[in-house]
């Protein structure tokens, strides 16, 4: 169950695709004065370093944000085929570059980092992280004690699926719950799905954004058709994305065979998604597909309901 470590896909495509929604729809919510509060289910490490052993073993980064950073950067040649960086990519890369300051990619923000840094002290907005993994979760605790946030972050190792629970509904009935497990094991689909009816039924109101792979297994095929089935039976809205970066060429730069395939698609379903979501992701997914895309299969696609 503990072979997964974040550590080796951070900043992948699916990671791009997750913080910058994230990202948007923490900075819509932090709007209103009243106060937010964000679960992280599924939180990781926290923070991870892209000249690691763990990232540079299998480089999902350099498809991801190094790619994005450099074909985005104002003197790059893929630039120029886009006149303006859609503003949610902007708002991602600018959040990114915020940890690092010396200009050169080195640290990768996981989402409890990410999060912290939109939430505000005065509003009383608070983060409640759940990572069940022994290191990841010491390696979180002791990351997050370095932010000297104080109450406003609380660590627990305890499964998030169950820790859930007890932050529904929130004081101030204002929450952002994402979930994002690794689903390693086949029951994650079905406990995804299990603990949104829950959840909706404890608070119909918040905003829920769920990342799943998009890979051939019927349990991945069916998991956005049953939350859609769910959101709507609760008489809610949804948002559903996804982003394939499509194939690997067979042989890389260097004319050897290429063995990155790993993931090549990914998807967010968001229930009560902010309105201002959608239009940000029109404008922004057509260009990650530019920037991201390795060929045969790239795509996205982006729909609501309710
Ligand atoms: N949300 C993180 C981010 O965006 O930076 C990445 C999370 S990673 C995809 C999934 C994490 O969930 C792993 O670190 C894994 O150890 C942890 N995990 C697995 N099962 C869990 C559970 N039932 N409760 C809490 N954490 C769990």
């Amino acid at each position: 169950m503990f072979s997964y470590r974040h550590a080796f896909h951070a900043g992948s495509h699916a990671d791009v695709l997750k913080h910058a929604m994230l990202i948007a729809m923490v900075r819509h919510l932090t709007q209103k004065p009243a106060a937010l509060t964000v679960v992280d289910t599924h939180a990781g490490a926290g923070l991870y370093r892209l000249d690691g052993d763990y990232a540079g073993t299998s480089g999902e980064a350099a498809d991801g944000v190094v790619k994005l950073f450099s074909a985005l950067a104002p003197a790059s040649p893929a630039k120029a085929a886009i006149k303006e960086v859609a503003p949610l990519l902007q708002d991602y890369l600018e959040t990114i570059a915020g940890f690092n300051p010396g200009g050169q990619l080195k640290i990768y923000p996981g989402s409890p980092f990410i999060v912290q840094a939109l939430l505000r002290q005065e509003a009383r907005d608070k983060l409640k992280l759940f990572e069940l993994h022994p290191s990841d979760s010491k390696a979180l605790a002791s990351n997050i004690a370095q932010l000297e946030a104080g109450r406003q972050v609380a660590v627990a190792r305890l499964d998030g699926f169950e820790g859930l629970k007890a932050f529904l509904p929130p004081p101030s009935r204002r929450a952002l719950v994402l979930i994002d497990p690794s689903y390693e094991i086949k029951s994650d689909y079905q406990k995804v799905s299990a603990c949104i009816q829950d959840s909706l039924k404890r608070f119909a109101t918040g905003t829920y954004a769920i990342w799943y792979p998009v890979i051939a297994r019927p349990e991945a095929h069916d998991l956005p058709r049953r939350l859609k089935t769910l959101t709507t039976q609760a008489g809610k809205p949804w948002l559903h994305a996804t982003l394939a970066i499509g194939q690997a060429p067979e042989r890389n730069v260097l004319g050897e065979p290429d063995q990155r395939q790993g993931l090549t698609a990914s998807g967010m379903f968001i229930i009560n998604p902010p309105h201002t979501l959608k239009p940000v992701l029109a404008a922004a997914l057509p260009q990650l597909v530019t920037v991201l895309g390795r060929g045969r299969g790239q795509a996205h696609t982006l729909e609501s309901g309710g």
